[in-house]
């Protein structure tokens, strides 16, 4: 468990663990409104180095985002109206899964279905306003990654 502070460490957290990830990774975001989940995104962007600010997809179901200097394209998506991810099949993306980053928001139960092999992450709000930010890896060499990350943020 990661215990950020402020927004900025949850942003922060999001450009570190941006630096593990690959074409390909799908990861799940849960947690309740305000819990932090676009600000995580919005770090996860800043680390692929992606064009364009990372806003809540929420009116628009899914956004592209292009790196500026050759990195992975982030594929940002809301799943809070879907009732099923099989509209994100429809969207017409003019990138592919493979060749991305996926971002979930409100995703868990339904974006699993997407890939074997992906990243969940919850985040629960504190009183004291920090966020506990949880990481389970399913399949895959998450867990190696995670280990990874977990060391970088205590050195
Ligand atoms: P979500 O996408 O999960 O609804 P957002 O990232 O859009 O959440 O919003 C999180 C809100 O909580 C922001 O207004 C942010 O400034 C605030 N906040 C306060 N403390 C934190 C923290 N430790 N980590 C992340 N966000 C925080
Ligand atoms: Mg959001």
């Amino acid at each position: 468990m990661q215990l950020l502070h402020e927004p900025a460490d949850m942003h922060a957290f999001g450009v570190r663990l941006a630096q593990v990830l690959r074409p390909g990774d799908l990861i799940i975001l849960s947690g309740d409104l305000g819990a932090g989940k676009t600000t995580l995104t919005k770090g996860i962007g800043a680390g692929l180095g992606v064009a364009g600010v990372v806003a809540s997809p929420t009116f628009i179901i899914a956004r592209v985002h292009r790196p500026t200097d050759g990195r992975i394209p982030l594929v940002h998506v809301d799943a809070y109206r879907l009732s099923s991810l099989d509209e994100l099949d429809d969207l017409d993306l003019d990138v592919s899964m493979d060749d991305s980053v996926t971002v979930v928001e409100w995703g868990s139960g339904m974006a699993e279905r997407l890939s074997d092999s992906y990243l969940e992450i919850h985040l629960e709000a504190r009183d004291d306003d920090a966020r506990e930010l949880t990481m389970t890896g399913h399949d895959g060499d998450w867990s190696a990654r995670i280990a990874q990350i977990e060391k970088e943020t205590t050195c």
